[in-house]
């Protein structure tokens, strides 16, 4: 049995048609697969046509300041793609005509195109032979040929690069790669997979050693860290106070309300003790008006626990950080802010009563 010809026949009959399917254009594909990388299809197409209905052409995209990329990112999450396809897309039209790299290893010297992309972009807009391989492919290639090292870890993706490369139909590279794909996504499921009725569950590893459950193997997931984030939702004559963030760590250059960040949760009254709280406020007096539950939010290593102590500030001649930004409810819609900000306004009605 030739694997690839029975992918690209069971691809033919059971593909969705998907908007980015539907074009060559590297710079559609791109943006596409970065969307994917981590948010499901569903998910992702309106995303995809909001993204390209803002940012039509690598020129449009290159030319926007990174705060508007960033506010079209918002809600996808996972924002260093955001910065990369920004940075990319200037690489692309200020140093390469606006041209895209036309093979893999000129693609993967555009910031955060990986080996996944690059063989994506390189098969499906230019017919190179290069294998795509992501947890789909990982896991049917596992099931299917019985690939017992960890999918997650250095030595199995070679070995998975190297099956896949054995495997790639070489005339039509851009049709196996996207019907792997697809059977990862609809048939070889993570869990309960179609194997009743797969066109490959007479050679199938798994299926015939009753392996099927065990595979892929995964190495565990390092631990999450644990924050606890306290933000002072400071209100005063009409505006609010926002503050960019630019340290070396989580939504670098995203917007969000002061922060204290603690090791674990503070109380109000612990809160007003800490040397953040004193400096934040100096000889001003703040008044608490409300604090909002616990808003948790995960991250791939880490996980947020979140407060939001509204506060009330008096008098005029007040100084606070000059990093922070007073804005109106109004200015605010305009920032880019994580998703864990943004579930807090959508939940306290900004934006809609203003
Ligand atoms: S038989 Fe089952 S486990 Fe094997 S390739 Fe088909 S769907 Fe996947």
């Amino acid at each position: 049995m030739n694997i690839s010809d029975v992918l690209v026949r069971w691809y033919a009959k059971h593909k969705r048609h998907l908007p980015w399917r539907e074009t060559s254009d590297p710079y559609l594909i791109w943006v596409s697969e970065v969307i994917l990388q981590q948010t499901r299809v569903n998910q992702g197409i309106d995303y995809y046509y909001r993204f390209v209905e803002r940012f039509p052409d690598v020129g449009s995209l290159a030319r926007a300041s990174l705060d508007e990329v960033l506010k079209s990112w918002q809600g996808l999450g996972y924002y260093t793609r955001a910065r990369n396809l920004h940075k990319a897309a200037g690489k692309v039209w200020f140093e390469h005509g606006g041209k895209f790299p036309d093979n893999y290893d000129g693609l993967r010297q555009l910031p955060g195109v990986g080996p996944y992309t690059a063989s994506a972009i390189a098969s499906f807009c230019f017919d190179e032979p290069v294998a795509v391989v992501d947890g789909n492919v990982g896991r049917v290639l596992s099931r299917l040929l019985g690939i017992y090292t960890p999918i997650n870890g250095s030595q199995g993706r070679k070995k998975l690069q190297e099956e896949a490369g054995r495997m790639i139909n070489r005339a039509d590279p851009a049709t196996h790669n996207q019907a792997i794909i697809e059977f990862g996504a609809l048939q070889c499921t993570p869990s309960h997979p179609e194997c009743g009725t797969c066109p490959f569950k007479d050679i199938c590893h798994a299926y015939l050693n009753d392996k099927v459950e065990w595979l892929p193997v995964k190495m565990p997931k390092k631990q999450k860290r644990h924050r606890f984030f306290h933000y002072l939702e400071i209100h005063r004559n009409g505006y609010l106070y926002m503050h960019q963030r630019n340290e070396r760590d989580i939504w670098n250059a995203l917007y969000q309300f002061p922060l204290i960040e603690s090791d674990r949760e503070l109380t109000t009254g612990e809160l007003e003790k800490t040397p953040e709280w004193k400096q934040v406020f100096n000889n001003l007096h703040p008044r608490i008006t409300a604090v909002s539950p616990i808003y948790r939010h995960t991250l791939t290593h880490q996980k947020i626990h979140a407060r939001f102590i509204r506060i009330h500030l008096g008098g005029s001649n007040i100084h606070l950080d000059e990093n922070y930004r007073a804005v109106s409810t109004q200015e605010l819609q305009e920032l880019a802010v994580p998703r864990l900000i943004d579930k807090y306004l959508e939940q306290e009605n900004y934006g809609k009563n203003g």
